[in-house]
């Protein structure tokens, strides 16, 4: 069926932004999986194109622009050519809303602008060792010394975690006061007493950096609190995840649908016992089946942006779009692999990667589990 969600500037964008993958990105990123990171300067070279903060007010040097239809292009741009090193998606879709709109002025004087030129990479630091989809049990704590918060912790799985300039630490500012003790804290590179540890080595997504990181006694003033409040960090993140899951789940489709496209391709042309594989009905099935749920997975997706940005969009619609899309995305790639026999474990052929990349879909963000959890929870049994 015909997507109807884009207007001709979100088209004019997405060329913009696949020549720039083109250009940029996918003749390197071979290298940058080898490297386990990608290099700052290819953020400087988005932001010029206008890739990042679009709803970072113009003064800010952004475009003041609040339609999640172009976060989703880039999202879809970066899925199509495989470039899973690229933590644009978690800069965009994510901390926009922690930076754009939980800032006060002189906040935002001192970060949209790097926000949005691609100068200041962001990361989230909610996860901890000991704690990750129970976040109430986080152990991170910043206790109020005069103008500074002294912050102590650990946290770990942190997408951007080596390039990032600034993190959104969540920690407990009053551990006794449950839900309401939580807060959110700008900690910035150079800091005293904050230390990256290891660049993580994962099953996909190998040019991501994705780190731990170590608070010691770093004292963070208190003028980089978000939302100038103490005791909201939860109510803060509970409001800006559903952008997050949707993202994902943005991503999860768009992962789906490029690698049923070349499967369906590579079926055309692998000959076995003298036709096309495609021929066989059992291919023909599994391809119909695959190409069904896809494209019912995407008119959701398309209708949750739309309630996103009619700020319509609810947790439950939410957990619904990321648990399912992306326990289809890794249902349609296995299957995908198995398609293409031997050459489907081969890393150099896309779809060995895609199976590789997409494990971790179903996992950060929230799992499946606790995204069944939100929506169970809806039923008020
Ligand atoms: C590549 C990668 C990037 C990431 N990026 C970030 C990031 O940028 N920032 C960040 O803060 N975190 C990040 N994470 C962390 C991610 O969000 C967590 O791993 C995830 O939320 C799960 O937490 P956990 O690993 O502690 O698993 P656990 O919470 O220990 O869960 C283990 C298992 O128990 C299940 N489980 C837990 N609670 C329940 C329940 N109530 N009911 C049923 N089952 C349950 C889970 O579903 C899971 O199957 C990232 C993780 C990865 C792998």
């Amino acid at each position: 069926m015909r997507r109807d969600l884009f207007d001709e500037e979100h088209d004019l964008f997405r060329e913009t932004v696949r020549e720039f993958m083109a250009r940029e990105v996918v003749p390197h990123h071979a290298q940058w999986e080898k490297d386990g990171i990608v290099p700052r300067e290819v953020w400087k070279k988005a932001g010029e194109l206008g890739m990042f903060g679009f709803s970072v007010p113009e003064e800010y040097g952004g475009s003041g622009i609040t339609d999640f239809r172009y976060n989703m292009v880039i999202v879809e741009e970066v899925i199509r050519v495989g470039a899973s090193g690229l933590g644009f998606g978690l800069h965009n879709d994510i901390m926009a809303p922690y930076m754009v709109d939980l800032t006060d002025d002189e906040q935002k004087q001192r970060w949209l602008p790097g926000f949005a030129s691609g100068e200041l990479i962001t990361a989230i630091g909610m996860t901890e060792p000991g704690a990750g989809s129970d976040l109430q049990g986080i152990r991170t704590t910043a206790v109020r010394e005069g103008d500074h918060y002294v912050v102590n912790g650990q946290k770990t799985f942190i997408t951007n975690g080596i390039n990032s300039d600034l993190v959104v630490v969540v920690a407990k500012t009053d551990p006794s006061a449950g839900a309401r003790g939580t807060s959110l804290l700008v900690v910035e590179r150079g800091m005293e007493g904050f230390t990256r540890g290891r660049n993580l080595e994962k099953v996909g997504m190998h040019a991501q950096d994705t780190a731990e990181l170590f608070f010691d006694n770093v004292r963070v003033p208190v003028a980089n609190l978000l939302g100038g409040e103490e005791g909201q960090g939860f109510f803060q993140l509970m409001n800006n995840l559903p952008q997050e899951r949707l993202s994902i789940a943005v991503a999860a489709v768009a992962a789906a649908e490029t690698v049923l496209e070349e499967t369906i391709e590579y079926c055309r042309n692998r000959t076995a016992f003298g036709r096309s594989i495609g021929k066989f009905q059992n291919t023909r099935f599994l391809l119909a089946e695959l190409a069904t749920e896809v494209e019912i997975a995407r008119h959701y997706v398309d209708k949750c942006v739309r309630a996103l940005n009619a700020k319509e969009l609810t947790a439950v619609d939410a957990a619904k779009a990321k648990w399912w899309t992306t326990e289809l995305q890794n249902k349609v790639i296995d299957r995908c692999v198995q398609l293409h026999g031997g050459y489907g474990y081969m890393l150099e052929y896309p779809v060995a990667k895609a199976w590789l990349d997409s494990r971790v879909q179903t996992i950060y963000g929230g799992t499946t589990e606790i995204m069944k959890e939100i929506i169970g929870r809806s039923f008020g049994f």
